[in-house]
């Protein structure tokens, strides 16, 4: 196991996790549907990016049709 040579200081290991913060998700409304989204990604309930469809959504899939 790697052994530290020197004692990490309280100023210099809170200092390193200053920049350990998680910024909070920022989502806009789709403008077809309204649901929340990431901004600049497709909307996950409806398939649309930029006011056109640009993902199929199927409601459910079955799979004892696809397996042969
Ligand atoms: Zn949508």
């Amino acid at each position: 196991m790697a052994v530290q040579q020197n004692k990490v200081s309280k100023s210099r290991r809170n200092n390193r996790r200053a920049h350990d913060a998680l910024t909070a998700a920022n989502p806009n409304e789709c403008p077809n549907c309204g649901e929340l989204k990431r901004p600049h990604h497709v909307c996950a309930a409806c398939g649309h990016y930029a006011d056109r469809e640009v993902m199929v959504m199927v409601d459910e899939v079955d799979l004892e049709d696809d397996a042969a």
